[in-house]
């Protein structure tokens, strides 16, 4: 039997919230209820966006929360020169191609909004530019309709080519996008099913459609409903949400637990958070967690 391989893969572009604390314990709970392997990697691909410090004290925090990781920490930064060969191979199967556009350009062409920003209109498809100082995208032509079924939302579907358009592997910056490099980590890593935040549930297509042009098998995936602030926006580090308190870990974790659904009774705030954690493995299941989330974690906000 193939074992479970899980994992949580923050970015350390500041503290972890109590968004990336439910996110961390869904897929910790799902990874460990299935006597399976979790992961840890920092996704700290996008250098300039790095705030220094911040990859340590995710972990200091992940650790006082109970949180036990298996293997050593993998760290996006150092993983480059992979990046780079799957990208020129994909270039090598004209899978790529090399593209002047600015966001910029896009917008006075008046390119229509998709979900996931402006679709692009193929202006460079043709071009033959070289890779040198340009951005890299990758062709979605072949794509068609991608679906996927998520064991929280259900089926999924995505026309690639018509709702995103070709979408860059690496930016003109030579920073290389979190969809190339999540894709490569996962198959590399060996991780098979994948929980994250509802956020990434449009990403998943791309990820679906690089998987297939790199021939790497498709994992589980399964999004968990985001936790959003008292005006109704996503948590998130750009949206200042506070940082988790390693203090009160009990009770973020019972309120993590409540948002996704789950019953922890009131006699777990006085346990330890990895005695929590372990009632959580013991007592999870997935079947409840909601797509709409309850006002627990407003009332956490306040
Ligand atoms: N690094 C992403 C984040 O912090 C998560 C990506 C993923 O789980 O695939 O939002």
């Amino acid at each position: 039997m193939t074992t479970i391989t899980g994992r949580f893969a923050p970015s350390p572009s500041g503290p972890l919230h109590f968004g990336s604390l439910v996110a961390a314990l869904a897929s910790y709970c799902q990874a460990k209820a299935c006597s399976g392997r979790w992961l840890l990697r920092i996704e700290d691909v996008d250098t300039p966006r790095v705030v220094a410090g911040a990859a340590e004290q995710i972990l200091r925090d992940l650790e006082a929360f109970g949180f036990a990781w298996d293997d050593s920490v993998l760290y996006q930064s150092e993983r480059f020169e992979q990046y780079q060969y799957y990208l020129d191979n994909l270039l090598g199967q004209d899978d790529c191609y090399a593209c002047e556009c600015s966001r910029r350009n896009l917008r006075e062409q008046n390119a229509p909004q998709g979900p996931l920003g402006l679709i692009y209109p193929g202006n460079c498809r043709d071009k033959q530019l070289s890779v040198a100082n340009h951005s890299i995208r990758l062709r979605t032509k072949k794509a068609g309709v991608v679906k996927f079924s998520d064991r929280v939302y259900g089926e999924f579907a995505l026309n690639l080519s018509e709702t995103v358009g070709d979408f860059v592997l690496k930016r003109v910056d030579d920073i290389y996008a979190y969809h190339l490099a999540v894709v490569i980590d996962d198959e590399q890593q060996g991780v098979n099913q994948i929980v994250r935040g509802a956020d990434l549930l449009e990403n998943t297509c791309l990820h679906i459609f690089l998987q297939q042009r790199l021939g790497f098998d498709t994992p589980s995936y399964m999004h968990i409903p985001l936790v959003n602030n008292a005006t109704g926006v996503k948590l998130s580090k750009q949206t200042g949400a506070n940082a988790i308190d390693q203090q009160n870990a009990a009770l973020q974790l019972l309120d993590a637990l409540i948002h996704l659904g789950q019953s922890p009774g009131p006699d777990l705030l006085t346990c330890k958070p990895a005695e929590i954690l372990q009632w959580a493995i013991d007592n999870w299941t997935p079947e409840l967690i909601p797509i709409q989330r309850p006002s627990i974690a407003e009332n956490f906000e306040s």
